[in-house]
């Protein structure tokens, strides 16, 4: 992405307040989308001292509404009889910094929205909701205590903010030894100067996070105020990994911020941050917006991470924003990961990043070897192969442990009648609501007897939340022996316990995790061995060091395989690529090797597959992201698609998909006039989403693409004050680079 440079609005404002202060104006962003700003008058109390970046409590209709003061003494555009004034201001919350507004300004600019959009809903709840002016004593100074407290805890002996803030109480930590391919990276990134862009391929278990660890410190340890953030995806951010960085920096004052918090930590870390206090920021994709003022290095871990993308309000990708935080600062970021998004990929072919490699794995284990079986014949309980059974039990006999991977939550996804072929669909969504087990798991209960009928199982559907119980008989035809069709992770896991019975098996997917502390609980068993077999989806992919780990089954790999988005099969490959990065991580053992040969693996995986000829499992096979990247760059360029061809996303939503699809086609009988007949804008032709139906609600999109950038957002800017114009009832928004077409 590029970024536009350049004086922000906000360094305009704050010069024009200097020419004009007498004028009693202030142009004020609103998380309202109709307006870029909202015009109110100063009121005389706060004349000479509000300016550009202040946080406002403004009135709104009958209400009032947190407000961000994008510049003062600009002549208002409304009549002065209509101009509000200011309710007050929050004269104790941190004002951020002229660097973080032209981020905010850049963001609302590339994603063609509101800065009030982009600035306002990354604050947290407890500092946005007016009632904040209300409420007793100062929620920004309770926001300061407590991160003070908590991190005096931390560090014994440092529980003052002017001790938190010593640059010199910062040990660079000495642990283990880098490996030299670390030692280069780490030498690279240290002799940075300014911004760039660091890609740090590095294969699972190479260890990025000991660089990034490396690199953050001796940037602390440099300047006493130096700030630096770190971004994780979502379901990465697991305690344990919290724990861990704040070990490493104590007395750094580390924020971890991400949306599971409550409130009132979620605000400590955010005040903290942009107070400057909180020298290491590290949090989830929303942590990118959080103002840091003495900002000086980024990472990004897991940089191909889906979860970076927000998919409400404005749809910004973190890890753009990351870059061109980075960029308007004039700061180095890293981006990281075992398989870099093809986007990065090619910024890195073409010298755009640099490129950094970690090839070997840190502790010297070998990559685990891949066997590719098909699962076209029977496959037996639990959805597992005679290989992969036979697996699992060496792995039992040995006293490891086996991890069985399937990325489908719930008992079956989906229920069905053998008589008459009636199926769960949700009434509200064109999708099959899941069969799920709502009782505690007992083992040896048994996975033949569904209890159909029974009320430990019910149906949910995984778009709209919609539950129902399972009917006692077809709905249709009124047979009672209705059947759950395939499995999800509470079927493979009931179904384990009868293949092997007596191992200690255990489970971690989202429904786990929304118990509060239990996904901990699991994770922490697998890792003090008090687990035989662990199965669960995406959750167990990510980032996991277990070292009893050895095996790796995947038991159904074909879901993305023939998907209709594009990106279905980088995903895939990322996903496999890092779940089989699980085993065999440990360090080899002394003595295991007595000729002085080659290593022998210890970990192996085993992918089950309908379709084992597909190319994408000869690359995995082979532990070659490169080769498999190059080729799937190849056929992007040559189907003229990103990151070769750039794009934006018209998506509507109505009663009716005809309501959804009419409105599309006005959209593009406008989009000519928009292009004013560009060669470089291509406007494909309205469609229903692949899932039309959500909530009761009929979706449908228009794709527009283009070879260049400078040509489409013109091109969207027209477009959009045109779209403007139509009157219709339904929702709609463009989306830049979306993800998931
Ligand atoms: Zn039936
Ligand atoms: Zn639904």
């Amino acid at each position: 992405m590029s970024v536009i440079s350049g004086a922000s609005e906000g360094d305009r404002g704050a010069r024009g307040m200097e020419r004009v202060a007498a004028r009693p104006y202030a142009r004020v962003a609103l998380d309202i989308p109709i307006a870029p700003w909202f015009d109110y008058r100063v009121p005389d109390e706060l004349i000479g001292t509000l300016g550009p970046r202040d946080w406002v409590l403004v009135p709104w209709g009958r209400g009032r509404r947190v407000g961000l003061v994008l510049s003062v003494g600009a002549a208002p555009e409304l009549p002065e009889e209509k101009i509000r004034a200011i309710e007050r201001r929050f004269a104790t919350a941190p004002r951020p910094d002229a660097a973080w507004l032209a981020l905010v300004e850049f963001a609302a600019r590339y994603y063609h929205r509101h800065p009030g959009e982009v600035a306002l809903p990354a604050l947290p709840r407890l500092l946005r909701t007016p009632p904040v002016a209300r409420a007793r004593g100062c929620p920004f100074e309770r926001a300061r205590a407590r991160f003070r407290a908590a991190n005096a805890g931390r560090a014994p002996g440092a529980a003052e903010p002017a001790e938190l803030l010593s640059g010199a109480a910062l040990p660079i930590p000495a642990e283990m030894e880098l490996n030299a391919d670390q030692q280069r990276a780490l030498d690279a990134l240290l002799a940075t100067e300014g911004f760039a862009v660091h890609l740090l391929h590095g294969i699972t278990g190479s260890g990025k996070t000991e660089v990034y660890l490396r690199w953050i410190a001796r940037i602390l340890a440099r300047d006493e105020h130096a700030q630096a953030l770190m971004l994780v995806p979502e379901i990465a951010l697991t305690p344990q990994l919290a724990r861990q960085v704040a070990q490493r920096f104590p007395g750094a004052g580390v924020a971890v911020l991400h949306s599971g918090l409550g409130e009132a930590e979620r605000s400590a870390g955010w005040v903290a941050a942009a107070d400057g206090c909180a020298r290491l920021v590290i949090g989830t994709r929303l942590a990118v917006l959080v103002p840091m003022p003495r900002l000086a290095a980024i990472v990004v871990d897991e940089e191909h991470d889906p979860s970076f993308r927000q998919q409400e309000g404005v749809h910004y990708s973190a890890r753009d924003l990351a870059v061109a935080a980075a960029s308007i600062r004039g700061i180095p970021v890293v981006l990281g990961s075992a398989t870099p998004a093809l986007e990065s990929w090619h910024s890195a072919q073409r010298g755009r990043y640099r490129a950094l490699s970690l090839p070997l794995r840190a502790t010297g284990a070998v990559l685990p070897t891949l066997r590719i079986v098909s699962s076209r014949g029977e496959t037996g309980p639990a959805g597992l192969t005679e290989v992969a059974r036979e697996a699992i039990e060496r792995v039992l006999q040995r006293g490891e442990q086996a991890l069985v991977f399937i990325n489908r939550r719930g008992f079956a996804p989906v229920l069905s009648c053998p008589s008459c072929g009636w199926l769960s669909q949700c009434g509200e969504c064109s999708a099959y609501r899941v069969l799920h087990y709502a009782g505690a798991h007992r083992p040896g209960a048994g996975a033949a007897g569904t209890g159909r009928g029974g009320s430990r199982y019910r149906l949910q559907c995984h778009h709209c939340g919609g539950a129902s119980p399972v009917p006692r008989a077809c709905p249709e035809c009124g047979d009672v022996d209705l059947q759950p069709l395939g499995a999800g992770t509470q079927r493979i896991e009931q179904e384990l316990a009868t293949v092997f019975p007596g191992a200690r098996i255990a489970r971690l997917d989202r429904d786990v995790a929304s118990r509060r502390g239990a996904a901990e609980r699991v994770l922490a068993s697998v890792h003090a061995g008090e687990v035989d077999i662990v199965v669960g989806t995406q959750m167990l992919a990510k980032g996991h060091d277990f070292q009893r780990l050895v095996v790796v089954i995947v038991v159904d790999a074909d879901a993305g395989l023939y998907a209709p988005d594009f990106r279905a099969p980088e995903r895939l490959f990322a996903t496999l690529m890092q779940v089989s990065g699980r085993a065999g991580r440990a360090a080899p053992e002394a003595g295991t090797d007595p000729d002085g040969g080659a290593t022998p693996a210890r970990g192996e995986v085993i992918v089950q597959t309908r379709f084992p000829e597909h190319p994408l499992f000869a690359a995995l096979q082979a532990h070659d992201f490169t080769g498999f990247a190059d080729a799937l760059l190849a056929e992007r360029r040559e189907a003229g698609l990103p990151p070769f061809r750039h794009l934006a996303l018209l998506r509507a939503e109505a009663a009716s998909i005809e309501e959804a699809l009419d409105f599309l086609a006005a959209a593009k009988a406008q989009s000519g006039a928009a292009s004013r007949g560009s060669e470089q804008i291509r406007v494909f032709d309205p469609v229903p989403m692949p899932l039309a139906r959500v909530k009761g609600r009929a979706r449908a999109q228009l794709l527009v693409e283009s070879p260049s950038r400078g040509a489409l957002h013109p091109f969207v800017d027209a477009w959009l004050a045109r779209l403007g114009g139509i009157v219709t009832r339904v929702r709609w928004q463009l989306e830049i680079d979306p993800i998931e077409i």
